[in-house]
């Protein structure tokens, strides 16, 4: 049996390399558009704290953050060690002593359900600080010590490396599908045609022309971010926490003196991939206020990308209607590096016929596809 993977970005990688691990013949095609949301993201994995009320967005994170360390091994069992994965435990700032009881209490009670959540602790300004030095002196935070960081760029090479390992092979360019007698057939790459039994579409934000051919409006939309990396003097950074501020912006430390800081969440900026003024601010005022002391800070780069969103800012992953051998997963949003992974061994089980982890009538594709016209 063949199958073709449209996309390349943590969803895409993570199939493939879930598939051909299984021993399945699996063909990527990926077109690399600017601002594919995996190579821009430097993310956080802490997803117990959130406030997100929506059940079914929570499971769907609670499960990526805890399949991390399982797969992290996988790919290292493979010869894939630079995974750009980090369980450094994460801090959550306020200044208001009631609002840091609260969440601590918040993930406490989540970690029944969730022990990878670990260790819970209220932390004073003084400690807060001694954890991430460059903060300012008026923050206390609760510490998780579960939470964890990743490198979206690192992570998908290390799982398209390993993909390649186990037979993967992976095509450059731009792909559509091809339909006969209302049955996708094959996929169009340029002049070529690559002929497979099964096709998943993991295409990020750009999905939604994938299905025009096929008479269909896929609800995908793009959510721009900008984010800025920075160094500082001080260079043994790599395993200080992440930083979740009270604003809806993150701070994160890598390799020697490299801290990143984002993201912007713009929703009218379509497939605008500019670095804009208006965004640096943004970014910039935001983590002064939280970080003073990265104001000496050496911009090293700016990156853009697009956070795919599907309606009810639910994901979203199963069959595409009336198209037995079509999978989806989209809508990842701003938590995609948690779920990624993981969503992308559920599409390998899904290929596969295998028992899902996940009830997928939970993220039904059909709620974000209707007939053009
Ligand atoms: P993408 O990574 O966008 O990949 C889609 C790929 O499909 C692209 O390479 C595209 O070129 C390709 N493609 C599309 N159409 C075609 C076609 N027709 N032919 C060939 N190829 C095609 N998540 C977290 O969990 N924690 C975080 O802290 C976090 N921070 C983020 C910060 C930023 C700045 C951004 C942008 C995102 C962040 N995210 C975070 C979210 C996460 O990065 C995304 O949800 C996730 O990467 C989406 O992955 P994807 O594989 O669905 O899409």
């Amino acid at each position: 049996k063949n199958i073709v993977i449209i996309g390349a970005g943590i969803l895409g990688a993570s199939a493939a390399y879930h598939l051909a691990k299984a021993g399945k013949n699996v063909t990527v095609i990926d077109r690399f558009d600017k601002g594919q949301a995996t190579d821009a993201a430097a993310g956080i994995i802490c997803p117990w704290i959130s406030q997100r009320r929506n059940k079914a967005w929570y499971n769907m994170v609670k499960n990526g953050a805890k399949y991390y360390p399982t797969l992290i091994d996988q790919l290292e069992a493979d010869g894939e060690t630079e995974t750009g994965y980090n369980r450094v435990g994460a801090i959550s700032l306020h200044k208001d002593k009631e609002k840091l009881e609260k969440m601590a209490e918040r993930a406490i009670k989540r970690r029944d359900e969730a022990p990878e959540i670990g260790e819970v602790t209220i932390l004073s300004p003084e400690k807060t600080k001694e954890l991430f030095p460059v903060l300012s002196d008026d923050y206390g935070s609760v510490h998780v010590s579960g939470g964890a960081k990743v490198n979206g760029r690192a992570l998908r090479n290390a799982l398209k490396n390993a993909a390649k390992k186990h037979g993967a092979q992976f095509l450059e360019g731009d792909a559509g599908l091809e339909v006969k007698d209302n049955q996708v057939t094959s996929v169009t790459l340029g002049e070529e045609r690559v002929e497979a039994d099964l096709f998943i579409v993991t295409g990020g934000a750009w999905a939604q022309e994938i299905f025009l051919g096929l008479g269909l409006k896929f609800e995908v939309v793009p959510q721009k971010a900008q984010i800025v990396h920075l160094e500082i003097d001080t260079k043994k950074t790599k395993d200080w926490p992440v930083v979740m501020p009270p604003n809806n912006q993150y701070i994160l430390s890598f390799d020697d003196g490299r801290i990143v800081v984002g993201a912007t969440h713009e929703d009218d900026a379509g497939f605008d991939a500019r670095v804009t003024a208006g965004g640096m601010n943004e970014i910039l005022s935001k983590a002064l206020e939280i970080a003073p002391s990265l104001s000496e800070g050496t911009i090293l780069e700016t990156r853009v990308g697009f956070r795919p969103f599907t309606p009810g800012f639910l994901p979203i992953i199963g069959k595409l209607p009336n198209h037995d051998n079509v999978l989806i997963a989209n809508g990842l949003g701003a938590s995609g590096l948690t779920s990624g992974p993981f969503l992308g061994a559920e599409l390998a089980r899904l290929a596969m016929r295998e028992q899902t982890v996940l009830d997928i009538s939970n993220y039904d594709v059909a709620g974000a596809i209707r007939p053009l016209g």
